[in-house]
């Protein structure tokens, strides 16, 4: 008999949302997700399943029952032939990562960090940069999902297709997801060479440095022109690199983070704490050749509020300049560095932000330093109009304002996904405050 627990307290990894469930369970087969979801109908209870609690919104909340899927982690299946991998969805991508260098694999493509589950980072569409490369759930051919029946849905292209297509970003509401099937490729090495640019620059020649870099993105330092181009490619030399002692030392993470507290204080300054950090560690040229996940991956330290929307590639300039602009004429409105923009492949999934459209994440941020929140509302709000204007969807897991009215004008998709949730999870079993806001 599975045994949940009273007085666990769930925070996300941002520490900016919490919430208090009823029970928290961590099963270890199958058969104890069922008891649960079977508990939950006979007590009228609801369910939320979480993965690595990365997201920063309160996506992953519940006062009720909630599940953690911790425990079901394991690697079920190799397919050397096919170059595909099975796994348990609470698997963390970091652990993921690792075995697949035993088979001689990798993931084509992996976000800012591993730290996430399975099915957790798919679930919120996580995507990483590479024009030629689709968000994360574009790498997953095969899911099977625990509806809120009790009913197990094996879905891919050839089985419950429709199915298939809203549940690769799920958003935790269509059921358990139990298994994942990645599409992996052989193991590669990646180059990744940093230079210092302007926006300019950058914005006057994106065709080509999109085409010149297999996974090109760029850090632009908001009060400023400066930008820190990145290149990620295929390489085979060996793993070497070039760090920066500032970091490695980690005196640039103290001091950074000082000086964003003193400037809670002193606004004024964090244009002068961009720019300065701009010159310390972006303006050589940097270069380092690792396995793949290692380059993709990078430390995260500080906890941040943080807003990603993605917009139709072809508006990236006229976007940013705006955001520039408006910064520019509002100098009571600060931006904490970096804004990163990164870039991905239209793909089919109904409700990924670049549903068929090849598209530009512009992800800003605002540092919590020593764990203080520091104004934003109007820098949120000039970024958020700026995004609507331009035809942008927001990241599932990241902040915004929107609600299922907003959701309806920017996703064709929208109604199917919302039908087929309500096929699947008639009495709401899995839906929390987060869900009813963009749903109802
Ligand atoms: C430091 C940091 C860096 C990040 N970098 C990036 C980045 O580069 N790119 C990007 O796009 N995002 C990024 N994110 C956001 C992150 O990728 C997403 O929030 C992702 O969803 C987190 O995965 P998780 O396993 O922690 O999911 P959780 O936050 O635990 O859950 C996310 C959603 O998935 C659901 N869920 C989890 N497991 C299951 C399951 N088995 N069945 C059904 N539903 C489930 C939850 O209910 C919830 O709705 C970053 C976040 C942080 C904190």
């Amino acid at each position: 008999m599975v045994h949940g627990h009273g007085g666990v307290q769930f925070q996300n990894w941002a520490k900016t949302y919490g919430c208090s469930p009823e029970l928290y369970f961590q099963p270890t087969s199958v058969e104890e997700i069922k008891e649960i979801l079977e508990l939950a109908r006979q007590r009228n209870k609801r369910v939320k399943v979480v993965g690595g609690g990365h997201s920063p919104s309160d996506i992953a909340c519940t006062d009720g029952f909630m599940i953690q899927m911790g425990k079901m982690n394991k690697i079920l299946k190799v397919d050397k032939e096919k170059k595909q991998v099975t796994v348990e969805a609470g698997i963390l991508l970091s652990d993921l990562n690792g075995e697949l260098t035993k088979y001689g694999l990798a993931l084509a493509n992996l976000g800012a960090v591993s730290e996430v589950a399975a099915a957790g980072g798919i679930g919120t569409g996580t995507h990483n940069t590479g024009i030629k490369h689709g968000i994360l759930p574009t790498q997953v051919v095969a899911l099977t999902l625990l509806t809120a029946a009790g009913e197990i849905l094996e879905c891919s292209e050839g089985s419950h297709a429709d199915i298939f297509q809203a549940a690769r970003v799920h958003l935790g509401c269509l059921g358990v997801v139990l298994t994942i099937t990645f599409q992996c490729v052989p193991e590669f090495y990646l180059q990744e060479t940093t230079f210092p640019s302007t926006l300019k620059e950058v914005l006057d020649n994106l065709d080509s440095h999109l085409q010149r870099s297999e996974y090109f993105r760029f850090l632009w330092f908001p009060h400023s022109e400066n930008v820190s181009v990145i290149y990620q490619d295929h390489t085979s030399k060996s793993p070497s690199s070039m760090g920066s002692w500032f970091w490695d030392y980690a005196i640039g993470y103290y001091l950074l983070e000082f000086l964003l507290w003193v400037s809670t204080f002193l606004p004024f300054l964090v244009p002068w704490i961009n720019r300065g950090f701009f010159w310390l560690l972006f303006t050589s040229k940097g270069e380092k050749v690792d396995l793949s996940y290692k380059v993709f991956n990078y430390e995260c330290r500080f906890k941040q509020h943080v807003q990603d929307w993605a917009i139709p590639i072809e508006k990236t300039k006229d976007a940013l300049l705006e955001l520039k602009a408006t910064l520019e004429s509002s100098p009571k409105v600060v931006a904490h560095y970096p804004v990163e923009v990164r870039f991905a492949r239209a793909d089919g999934i109904l409700l990924s932000p670049c549903f068929q459209r090849d598209s530009c994440y512009m992800n800003i941020i605002m540092y919590r330093p020593y764990g203080k929140d520091v104004p934003r509302l109007d820098y949120w709000l000039a970024y958020e109009g700026i995004m609507k204007k331009f035809g942008g969807r927001p990241h599932w897991a990241k902040a915004h304002a929107c609600t299922r009215k907003d959701f309806e004008k920017i996703y064709p998709g929208f109604p199917k996904f919302c039908s087929i949730r309500e096929k699947l999870d008639p009495t709401g079993m899995f839906l929390n405050t987060y869900l009813e806001k963009v749903l109802y």
